[in-house]
């Protein structure tokens, strides 16, 4: 029975908030409400220096339950049986109908913070939905957007009569595709997907692949690859990682890249997909994309906004061989900005960035 884990590679994201929207889509989660976040996928943010003194730096880590082997936010759960429970795949699972809504788990996982507005926390991994909803009580606004020139959230959700209105729908035995009123809730791993054998919405959304999800007790996994030399984990919800024989909760959320203090150097893993460059850069009307692959294989490019949307198709499984190839991309109808070039084999991922400045 594989167990499953996390891997994310900072050094691959570039904050750009993808997996925050796609896990809000596929989950169906509120926007913050009162101090409550129901950001299953978020991210704690770090700035230094000025931009006045020109040394201003900007990081962000990607943050969301760690899945803890030894999860006390299912120890303390007081229903029988537990409405917090560990999968026999390692996801800590959540009964929505079990739960009576007590909040304990929340007191108890050193990521969870009732309120998010109190004290200097940026995030909580369990959200709640308080007492005489409406969970998403955005939707039960009034007012126009514009006045007198747009039709408020309610009307559109009265219109829909679907809450919410962009409600994308699935289902579970544990948890319904949307959370119902007096209970906690989390990230679930996307145990909808994985149980048909499709990654977590996040891990397939993430324009740069810094996510990979997988099988930690398969030591031939991408996920135990990229973990296989030394890995950082969160301590609690402030950046803080465990130190060096620290095992917290045993999070199985792992962190790579520069700033985790694990002190030892990442293995590389071979990929079949080597990006090489991306030129002229600033462009004219057009660039080139040159990489290397490893064997003949079907390759996928796209182009994303620094908003994580895709904006260009610019190869689709396309088959092409081994060795040096080149791909021409007209980029005479993208504006003047950065994009993430996406380049995809697999589950294999490689990206560079493109400035048009036209
Ligand atoms: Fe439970 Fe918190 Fe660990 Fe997630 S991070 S398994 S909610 S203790
Ligand atoms: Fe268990 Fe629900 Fe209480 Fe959390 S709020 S401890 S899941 S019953």
């Amino acid at each position: 029975m594989a167990k499953y884990g996390m891997a994310i590679d900072l050094d691959k994201c570039v904050g750009c908030g993808a997996c925050a929207l796609a896990c809000k889509t596929e989950n169906n989660t509120s926007f913050e409400t009162n101090s409550k976040k129901f950001n299953w996928a978020d991210y704690l943010t770090f700035t230094t220096g000025t931009f006045a003194a020109g040394d201003v730096s900007f990081k962000v880590v990607p943050v969301l339950c760690n899945h803890c082997t030894d999860a006390p936010c299912v120890e303390i759960c007081p229903v029988t049986p537990t409405a917090l429970y560990k999968s026999d795949t390692g996801i800590t699972l959540h009964n929505q109908e079990r739960c009576i809504g007590c909040r304990l788990c929340q007191t108890a996982c050193p990521y969870s913070e009732h309120d998010v507005d109190e004290g200097d926390a940026q995030y909580s991994v369990i959200s709640y939905n308080p007492d005489n909803g409406p969970s998403h009580s955005f939707y039960a606004d009034e007012t126009s957007t514009i006045l007198n020139g747009t039709s408020s959230p309610k009307e559109v959700a009265d219109l829909v009569a679907v809450m919410p209105p962009d409600k994308h729908d699935y289902t579970h035995p544990d948890y319904g595709a949307v959370r119902i009123d007096n209970v906690t809730e989390k990230c679930i791993f996307c145990d909808h997907r994985v149980q048909v054998g499709d990654d977590p919405y996040c891990v397939v959304s993430c324009p740069t692949g810094a996510r990979i999800f997988g099988d930690m007790e398969d030591s031939g996994s991408d996920v135990s690859l990229a973990i296989a030399n030394g890995a950082g984990r969160l301590k609690d919800n402030s950046g803080t990682y465990l130190g060096s024989g620290e095992a917290g909760t045993n999070p199985n959320v792992f962190y790579l890249g520069e700033g985790v203090p694990t002190g030892i150097k990442r293995r590389e893993i071979e990929t079949p997909v080597e990006l090489i460059s991306i030129y002229p850069n600033p462009s004219v009307n057009n660039a080139f994309i040159e990489f290397k692959l490893k064997d003949s294989s079907n390759v996928t490019i796209e182009a994303y906004n620094i908003g994580g949307k895709i904006v260009k198709m610019v190869l689709k499984d396309q088959p092409l061989i081994a060795g040096n190839n080149k791909v021409e991309l007209d980029v005479s109808d993208l504006s003047a900005g950065t994009y993430i070039i996406r380049l995809s084999y697999g589950k294999t991922v490689s990206t560079a960035n493109l400035v048009v400045s036209q």
